[in-house]
């Protein structure tokens, strides 16, 4: 299901470092590109002859009844929702100059907070980090994450996850002007930054066990010492590394291939399956009747046009 663009982002004529760093995000385009593709197979072999639940599922609306006692009642009649996201990470969770939350993640959570008849002033999303995802869905304090957040079966043992609704992989940030990085096995006596709690942190100890490692709570810390010269690479997904890197073209590019594979999630109480359904049928009415496009379109598209086919919904039994 791949959907044509009708738009794509405006761009005057490059100057030279501009078409430098247009050529670096294009190499980047490529990573993304593949792990894309990978994704679309496997989306396709997971959808089988399953066409028929975007029609039968419900969209979701202001009037729509839900189960007495379930959490989709019980946010209807609060008409109120916290929603946990990140709020550094360009193209998916940030905090613009206004205050507000913009990205992929938020507009993926309005589709589903939408869903539920909650109106645009009454969803309030709080800043979860890596490594307070988990607890802050165990205490209650957000009712759904949406926040570049991998489904994996250790996290499954606390929270439960609806999705994927996307796909990256794990690769690596380096200075535009780094030649000794070019992949995960150049990484030896290297000084790499990533996040605490997240899964790209846990991975490079073995995919680059020679690796300096500094773990930030945030992204952006670990840009920021990229920048100045405290660290030589940064690592996670590449879908996060694109946006940072498109909000500083001048100073990162991105090397090597992807060697994960990150499906997000949505985060949600454990054993929630009530809860699960409902945001799985609503993505999954989203990816084909244009909602996940436009989200797609207004927020990654500005920098990646061609959206990658939507992974088809994990319906687990837990
Ligand atoms: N997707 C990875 C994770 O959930 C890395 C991104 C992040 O830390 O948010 O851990």
């Amino acid at each position: 299901m791949r959907m044509p663009f009708t738009r794509t982002r405006q761009r005057t004529a490059p100057t030279a470092p501009a078409a430098a760093a247009a050529s670096r995000r294009s190499q980047s385009r490529v990573a993304l590109a593949l792990t894309a593709a990978l994704v679309a197979s496997l989306a396709l072999a997971a959808c089988g002859d399953d066409d028929s639940d975007a029609e039968a599922a419900p969209a979701g609306t202001a009037a729509t009844t839900f189960p007495a006692g379930s959490t989709m009642a019980e946010l209807q009649s609060a008409g109120s929702i916290t929603v946990g996201t990140k709020f550094d990470q360009p193209l998916f969770g940030l905090r613009n100059l206004r205050g507000e939350p913009e990205g992929f993640d938020v507009e993926v959570a309005k589709i589903i907070t939408d869903a539920l008849g909650i109106p645009e002033d009454k969803v309030e999303f709080v800043e979860t980090v890596s490594a307070n995802r988990e607890p802050f869905i165990q205490q209650g304090r957000v009712d759904m994450v949406v926040a570049t957040y991998t489904i994996n079966d250790k996290r499954k043992e606390v929270i439960d996850f609806a999705g994927p609704y996307y796909v990256a992989g794990q690769t690596l940030m380096v200075r535009a002007d780094e030649t000794a990085i070019t992949g995960k096995d150049t990484l030896a006596g290297k000084r790499v930054c990533s996040v605490s709690g997240s899964t790209p942190a846990e991975r490079i100890r073995t995919e680059a066990p020679q690796a300096e490692l500094t773990l930030f709570d945030v992204y952006s810390k670990c840009a920021e010492a990229l920048k100045n010269g405290q660290v030589d690479a940064v690592t996670t997904d590449n879908a996060i590394l694109l946006g940072l890197m498109d909000s500083d073209p001048d100073t990162f590019k991105l090397v090597g291939e992807p060697f994960s594979t990150e499906p997000y999630g949505i985060g949600i109480a454990k054993g929630d399956d009530e809860f699960r359904t409902f945001i799985n049928e609503t993505l999954t009415a989203a990816y084909g009747d244009g909602r996940y496009e436009a989200a797609y379109e207004s927020t990654i598209g500005s920098v990646e046009p061609e959206m990658p086919t939507p992974p088809a919904v994990d319906n687990y039994t837990s």
